[in-house]
């Protein structure tokens, strides 16, 4: 072989594979590399910094997630994704240039622009598909792929995508929760509605600024849900929890105790909402993909899926069994990373 042709074949043989596989979730940003399996998985978050009128990224992540409620005038520490649509095109864009950089390391082995399929919510637009394509080729990769969410998050949970046979995937991010009904490498059914961990959290606060006169941040919220949060109102109160904030009465710092059970309340009517979106797949799902769902189960992915007892609230609502994925909270990004490794799934990625 001349050398031209061994220079080919070097080609072809980087660009299969260095591939990366990034999940850009509204809360959290996983990226999966080929053999090297998750190296990333930090908030959605971006800080940045004004200085003489001129904006510059100051931290992404991790470090930029604890700023957030806490930053002085000149620093926004924001997330560009919040309600599952990219608020900020420009500034994802930032987001993504930075986490694959960082996924890749700077000097990384990648001599080359990685290859990379990144995950889009399944009811996105053409405009919004194309718009994120173009957004991870600026970001520097050397070739973009799209997968739908739900797919990828079936294929990271194992489920038997391939086959003719049906498999119900329920994958609750921050923003939105998505229901999707997946054969033969395609899918037969997804819908998405606006709930997710953010709407748990925000029912929280409210909860507990009516009753008990309390103001308390988004991150306190969400630790609040992490600790005690259930979908299922425990009978003797359940578990309780101290709680700090400002008084709104006084305007001081403040303590209280809080219980399982009436954060359950709290979180009743978003679950209620969960519960309708499943309910309302079942009931628009063909009768033979509805035969292998009552075989199969319905599988939960995404962080939501790890609220307190939601498998089983699931379970009574649906009389299916339902589990949740392990690695609930990466799946997403495992799915897509093996989609761009294994030819078997190359059906499910796209261009815009
Ligand atoms: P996205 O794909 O939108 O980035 P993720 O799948 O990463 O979202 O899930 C993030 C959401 O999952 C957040 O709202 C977070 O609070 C929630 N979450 C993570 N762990 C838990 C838990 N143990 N209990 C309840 N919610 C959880
Ligand atoms: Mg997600």
């Amino acid at each position: 072989m001349n050398t031209r042709g061994r220079t080919v074949i070097k080609r072809l043989f980087a660009s299969t594979n260095h591939g990366i596989a990034i999940d850009l979730g509204t809360v959290n940003t996983v990226i999966h590399v080929r053999d090297r399996g998750i190296v990333l998985n930090e908030p959605s978050v971006i800080a940045l910094e004004t200085i003489g009128g001129v904006r510059r990224v100051k931290v992404v992540g991790d470090e930029a997630k604890p700023m957030m409620g806490k930053t002085p005038a000149n620093i926004q520490a924001i997330r560009p994704l919040r309600d599952g649509v990219i608020a900020d095109i420009d500034v994802a864009e930032q987001m993504i240039k930075h986490f694959m950089a960082k996924a890749i390391g700077r000097n990384g082995r990648f001599g080359r622009r990685p290859q990379v399929v990144i995950c889009v919510p399944s009811g996105s637009t053409m405009v919004e598909r194309r718009a994120i394509q173009t957004a991870t080729m600026n970001a520097g990769a050397s070739r973009v792929q799209l997968i739908d969410e739900p797919m990828a998050a079936a294929i990271g949970a194992g489920l038997p995508v391939t086959e003719p046979r049906g498999a119900m995937v329920v994958d609750i991010g921050g923003g939105t929760t998505e229901v999707a009904v997946l054969s033969l490498q395609g899918i037969a059914y997804s819908s998405s509605v606006r709930i997710g961990g953010d709407k748990l959290d925000e029912a929280i606060s409210s909860h507990i600024r009516r009753h008990h006169n309390l103001m308390i941040g988004e991150m306190t919220a969400e630790r609040v849900k992490h600790a005690i949060g259930s979908a299922i109102v425990p009978v003797d109160g359940g578990r309780s929890l101290n709680v700090k904030g400002r008084d709104l009465v006084n305007g001081r710092p403040a303590e209280i105790t809080i219980t399982e059970a009436e954060i359950a309340d709290a979180l009743a009517e978003g679950v209620g909402q969960i519960k309708s979106a499943v309910m309302s797949a079942l009931e628009q799902t063909a009768p033979e993909l509805s035969a292998d769902i009552i075989d199969e189960g319905i599988t939960l992915t995404g962080g939501g899926a790890l609220l307190g007892q939601l498998d089983q609230a699931l379970s009574e609502h649906t009389g299916l069994s339902v589990s949740v994925a392990d690695n609930a909270l990466t799946c997403v990004a495992m799915g897509a990373g093996k989609a761009l490794e294994d030819h078997a799934y190359s059906g499910v990625l796209t261009t815009a």
